[in-house]
């Protein structure tokens, strides 16, 4: 029998490291709209510095903290599985301070193909010019992370699962793959999000999230979130009050309200998902559909041993490639041509025209695109209207000849 997975429930995602006693008896937190705090006196102030405050969350200036932030971090963390959490401006504001806080000059890092463009560009353009080297390796290949590992190898980072084409990581592998060697493991986990998958709990360092996306769920605000041990995890914030990526407390706000549904909203995206796979695998159309619950996928077996659901991304390549993926993209009628995911709204993306789309086919090859793939990131309507939009929407390409 399979271990039960260690994951949050629908109580924890309103609850878990929430403040129950508010000033006022306010049910709901308010927002801590501040740049800076206050001091009584210098003697005040000294015995702060000093670390004397009987209050242990007192803040000195925004860029440091902030109340309705903090709260936030812990129930991010609680829901990690983790011991603590920063929360950042955007997800590219966490993983940039993050890979930044632990890599220095004349350390090596290993990086999987298939990473999110800008943590791309991060390691091999911005660490590069720091003096950082850096191996790429195969999607989710365990064995090629471990033949890139050498002495100078600090860090390595993934996805998972990744984008656009869903692989997953073996975690507990990479995590003591990393752990013998040293090396420290980072997963970007926001297609997987907490209710779905906890890197954390399987070993690996640090964990983080585009907030941006299933956490506040909502398409409305930008955000960012790292977990992990309170040692990392501060010496992370500690740059980020270098940097200064921190998140605004009213974003931190959106973030944290949108939170608490977030295991209502995952559980439908899951099935939405997966409903959407399933019509699509053997459509007359379709290629290929990349969806880690689907026996097909790659990684059906890590994924249904590590994850809940597989999550809200659903990828498929249409017949004769960009042009007629094109078409499907413009036959849709519920879901919004935009990039992003995890919100309440269904999107709908061509890598090969949006994400991707400095790259020529050769370039997409290289990084595993097919010029007609379409990525369709469910949102909460019904399940039978996101299905019928991806069927009508196929339909439609068809009678202008697919
Ligand atoms: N990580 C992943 C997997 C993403 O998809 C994205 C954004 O699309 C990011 C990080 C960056 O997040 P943000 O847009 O919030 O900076």
């Amino acid at each position: 029998m399979p271990k039960p997975l260690d994951l949050p429930n629908a109580t924890d995602a309103v609850h878990a490291g929430a403040v129950r006693e508010r000033p006022h008896h306010a049910l709901a937190p308010g927002i801590a709209q501040t740049a800076t705090y206050t001091f009584a006196s210098t003697e005040d102030l000294r015995r702060y510095l000093e670390g004397g405050d009987e209050d242990p969350d007192r803040e000195e200036y925004g860029r440091y903290g902030n109340p309705t932030v903090r709260e936030v971090e812990r129930r991010v963390a609680a829901l990690d599985g983790a011991e603590d959490a920063a929360l950042f401006a955007s997800g590219m504001a966490a993983v940039a301070t993050t890979v930044l806080a632990l890599v220095r000059a004349g350390d090596h890092v290993i990086l999987f193909r298939d990473a999110y463009r800008r943590t791309r560009k991060l390691v091999t353009v911005t660490l590069a010019r720091l003096g950082v080297t850096h191996t790429v390796v195969e999607p989710a290949s365990i064995d090629a992370l471990s033949r890139a590992i050498g002495p100078r190898t600090r860090l390595a980072i993934t996805e998972s699962p990744t984008n656009p084409t869903l692989r997953c990581v073996d975690l507990a592998r990479m995590a003591a793959v990393c752990r013998e060697a040293r090396v420290k493991s980072v997963v970007d986990a926001t297609f997987a999000t907490p209710h779905n998958c906890r890197p954390a709990t399987f070993g690996i360092d640090l964990v983080v999230h585009s907030a941006t996306k299933y956490l506040s769920g909502h398409n409305d605000v930008l955000g960012g979130s790292v977990s992990g041990s309170a040692g990392l995890v501060s010496l992370v914030r500690e740059l980020r009050g270098v940097l200064g990526g921190v998140c605004d407390p009213h974003a931190a706000g959106l973030i944290g309200r949108g939170m608490k549904t977030l295991a209502l909203r995952v559980e439908k995206q899951n099935r939405t998902a997966l409903a959407v796979a399933r019509a699509l695998e053997g459509h007359p159309a379709i290629e290929r559909v990349h969806y880690p619950g689907l026996a097909s996928h790659p990684d059906f077996a890590i994924a249904s041993a590590q994850m809940r659901g597989g999550g809200g991304v659903v990828s498929f390549v249409v017949r004769g490639g960009r042009e007629p993926a094109g078409r499907v993209v413009d036959g849709f009628r519920l879901a919004t041509i935009a990039p992003s995911l995890g919100g309440t709204e269904t999107l709908v993306e061509q890598p090969a025209i949006m994400s991707y789309h400095e790259l020529d086919d050769e370039g997409l090859a290289a990084i595993g695109v097919d010029p007609g793939l379409i990525r369709l990131a469910v949102g909460i309507e019904e399940t039978s209207d996101v299905v019928g939009d991806v069927l009508g929407a196929l339909a439609a390409a068809g009678q202008l000849e697919l």
